[in-house]
């Protein structure tokens, strides 16, 4: 079979611009758009042709070698995309499909949200539904991020049949309704005149093709429930209210239809004695009094192992420690917070008598007289510093 001119095709001539070339393609496909001519293979040739033409012709590489050398300089390999007439239908509409919706998804179209969006959903006929699981993380966990394997009860695609649901995953035809495709163009009357919608093959229910015999481990549904052990990566700086996806991990379609998507939910663990604040961790040190007039060196449990803390002599309650890096990293990779270290004074709650002579022997003394510095922070603007940083 000859093949026709690409500018014969769109009626356009050899010095037609860009636009003018696009116009007419937008034109010969509306004429033999599937919507419009509903079971007419005739119309589906003419229309894959002009699709053709549109992507030579579209290429300003492409349209200089269709010039030079004819249907031979865009046929072959160098051609590249999908030159030789074999461009499905598909490819017509993930290429093309903008300039039907300039024209369909205006509202009020032949099918209302446009033909490309339902040959979106004719692809995604029997996909399998999301999996939502919840990972219990310990804050240490959310520091370094972790490998957690979790066990699921999922839909897993039929080993019998490959997810086919055919017998020995070969006893199907493709359905002779839809000729595979999926979905079937109407006409109705309505009081707007006559409408076309596309819906799903009744037939096949989208699948696209007829079981002859179904497989009998999975009753031709091409799938069945199973237990699957799946590695889930956590990356650090995850949080409570963060959702991680997994495509591809949830349940198995129907008949070979494509998985959903795992969802994963964070819990976050509570911690012993760190509690998180964003990308920071707080820590609440109690000293006891003669460490905090005295000075004195302590440790402090932190994400990463211990820390040693130098207390300076005259430390009041209400002093934040900083320790730099300490706290989480970011979720996006930049910068890492801080473990913040509050102090509390304890103050004995019994005293024996030997206790209570010697501080009440201090408690008329000068230096026991409170006396803030007026360099020193007032309580509120130490809150605040905490709050806020
Ligand atoms: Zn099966
Ligand atoms: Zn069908």
């Amino acid at each position: 079979m000859s093949k026709r001119d690409y500018y014969e095709i769109l009626g356009v001539s050899k010095s037609a611009s860009k636009e003018e070339i696009k116009k007419a393609y937008r034109k010969v496909a509306l004429k033999f758009h599937p919507d419009r001519n509903p079971d007419n293979p005739e119309a589906e040739e003419k229309f894959k042709e002009a699709a053709e033409a549109y992507e030579v012709l579209s290429d300003e590489q492409k349209k200089a070698r269709y010039d030079r050398f004819g249907h031979a300089g865009v046929g072959g390999a160098a051609g590249g995309g999908f030159g030789g007439g074999n461009m499905s239908m598909d490819d017509i509409f993930s290429n093309f499909g903008d300039i039907f919706g300039d024209f369909f998804g205006g509202g009020g179209g032949f099918s209302g949200g446009g033909f490309g969006g339902q040959r979106a959903s004719s692809r995604n006929a029997g996909r399998g539904s999301n999996l939502r699981v919840k990972v219990k993380l310990s804050l240490e966990d959310i520091a370094t991020g972790t490998t957690k394997k979790i066990k699921v009860n999922k839909h897993v695609a039929c080993n019998t049949c490959s997810g086919s649901g055919a017998k020995d995953g070969t006893a199907y035809n493709t359905c002779s309704t839809c000729g595979g495709r999926g979905m079937v163009a109407r006409v109705s009357n309505t009081i707007l005149g006559r409408m076309q919608t596309t819906s799903t093959c009744p037939a096949c229910n989208g699948g696209g093709k007829t079981i002859t015999s179904k497989c009998t481990s999975c009753a031709g549904e091409g799938r069945s429930f199973d237990k699957e052990t799946i590695e889930i990566e956590i990356p650090a700086g995850v949080g409570e209210g963060i959702q991680l996806s997994m495509t591809g991990k949830g349940n198995a379609g129907e008949r070979g239809g494509p998985a959903g998507d795992l969802i994963i939910g964070i819990e976050e663990l509570p911690h012993d004695s760190l509690v998180r604040d964003g990308q920071n961790v707080v820590y609440n040190l109690h000293l006891n009094f003669a460490d905090a007039a005295l000075g004195t060196s302590v440790e402090v449990p932190t994400l990463t192992g211990k820390a040693k803390i130098k207390i300076p002599s005259g430390t009041q309650g209400g002093k934040v420690f900083r320790l730099r890096g300490k706290g989480l990293p970011s979720l996006n990779g930049y910068g890492t917070g801080d473990q913040l270290v509050g102090v509390n004074i304890w103050t004995p709650k019994t005293l024996n008598k030997e206790e209570r002579k010697l501080l009440e022997q201090m408690r008329g003394s000068e230096n026991f007289e409170p006396n803030p510095s007026k360099s020193e922070k007032g309580f509120f603007d130490r809150v605040k510093d905490w709050m806020g940083s």
